[in-house]
């Protein structure tokens, strides 16, 4: 037997969006898959994997996934953000997809096993007014969703984050932030408008939808620290599951003054990259809940210590899964949800049937609950021939202007 790593190949492929996958291959002719998909930057990630990353891991064990992930993080000598994150990231489910091949074993079983028996997940649900928010919230129940995210226009304002432009009433929600242009679509914002609107928008949901749906809501990293604490009061009474990227994140201790005024649960992190990053966030129990992605956070083996260190805080996961993290990305998320102790919810956001053309999952989502199933490693298998049909096109998230033209934070 050889456990030698033969091959390394960056696969670019786009069913729908930009996906970056990783595959290994052992001498023995073992495989693994890595996600190494960040969102309007893919190809930065992927020349990092096929002109850096690659060559090192020629004749390598596949086994020794410790040793791998400490020499690519401090060989590089420059380490962390996101670039360098989601590719150790992207080599590290690669190489645990292979071990647990080799075992015959679905991931989650190396990882000590389930410790529970499903994964609740939200959905995201949105409106161009209430009646219209009002109808997707009950699709996805119906879907049997219990735990709903959602995001509403704001009146005077135009396209806002979260929510889905032009559906027609009934329509299945599928918003998709990153436009496929060779540039940023412009979308305006006005905090105050949002800040006076929105309180009354979860009123009427609590109020049509009663007290039993878990509600949460994504304010996307647009608020000063004392606006973020004025929403979080003002949203006590409806009593959110989470509320989720209330202020730019590159400056922890802001959390400090949301925290004095609000018992309302705060959830942040898809920005982060590391467990230094989360140093204060976890320490000064800021937060409770992790909200990181095994992609863009160093993959499995870095997120499960993020994930174990925010534990001992009472700090539970809040895994980010929205569709730019790739099924193979989502496979990983699933199997450490499925293990780790202090699991608190992870985002599901579907992708594209045509996602599933190129990759074949096994995760399955049934009563609310998402189970990554019993296949070997991660249970994703690519499909060359499908992937050959969708070339890369260049897509970009949106940017925001103030209404005097100012770049505010998208
Ligand atoms: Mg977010």
């Amino acid at each position: 037997m050889s456990t030698l790593i033969r091959s390394v190949e960056v696969l670019v492929s786009s069913p729908s969006r930009n996906f970056v996958t990783l595959r290994i291959t052992t001498e023995d002719g073992v495989v693994g898959l890595g996600d190494a998909t960040l969102n309007g930057r893919e190809l930065s990630v992927a020349s990092y994997l096929e002109d850096h990353v690659a060559p090192l891991l020629i004749g390598r064990d596949a086994r020794r996934i410790e040793d791998t992930w400490q020499f690519l993080y401090r060989s590089a000598y420059w380490r962390r953000g996101p670039v360098t994150m989601s590719a150790i990231a992207a080599v590290d489910m690669a190489l645990w997809d292979i071990v647990a091949r080799l075992a015959g074993m679905p991931l989650y079983q190396l990882l000590g096993g389930a410790s529970r028996t499903g994964i609740l997940c939200y959905a995201h649900a949105s409106g161009s007014d209430i009646e219209a928010l009002g109808d997707a919230i009950r699709q996805r129940q119906d879907e049997g969703f219990r735990a709903i995210r959602i995001q509403t226009a704001i009146p005077g304002m135009g396209s806002v984050y979260g929510v889905q432009k032009g559906a027609a009433r009934g329509q299945k929600y599928a918003y998709e932030p990153a436009k496929r242009a060779g540039l940023s679509v412009e979308e305006g914002w006005d905090t105050r408008k949002y800040l006076s609107f929105l309180p009354g928008v979860f009123e009427a949901v609590r109020n049509e939808f009663g007290p039993d749906p878990m509600l949460l809501h994504d304010a996307h990293h647009r608020l000063t620290p004392i606006q973020a604490a004025r929403l979080g009061k003002d949203l006590e009474p409806y009593d959110l599951f989470w509320l989720e990227d209330v202020t730019p994140v590159d400056n922890p201790e802001a959390l400090r003054l949301v925290r004095q005024h609000t018992t309302t649960p705060l959830a942040i992190g898809e920005v982060l990259n590391t467990v230094w990053d989360y140093r204060t966030l976890i320490q000064e129990q800021l937060i409770d809940y992790v909200r990181a992605s095994v992609t863009h956070t160093g993959g499995i083996t870095h997120l499960k210590r993020i994930f174990e260190f925010a534990g001992m805080y009472q700090i539970k996961s809040g895994s980010h899964g929205p569709t730019d993290i790739s099924p193979v990305g989502m496979a990983a998320a699933l199997h450490l949800d499925l293990a780790i102790h202090n699991f608190g919810m992870q985002e599901y956001m579907e992708h594209q049937p045509v996602a599933g053309e190129v990759f074949r999952t096994s995760y399955t989502f049934e009563d609310g609950l998402l189970h990554p199933g019993e296949a070997p490693g991660l249970g994703v298998e690519y499909d060359d021939e499908a992937a050959a049909r969708f070339a890369y096109e260049p897509a970009y998230l949106p940017m925001a202007r103030l209404a005097d033209g100012t770049v505010h934070d998208w």
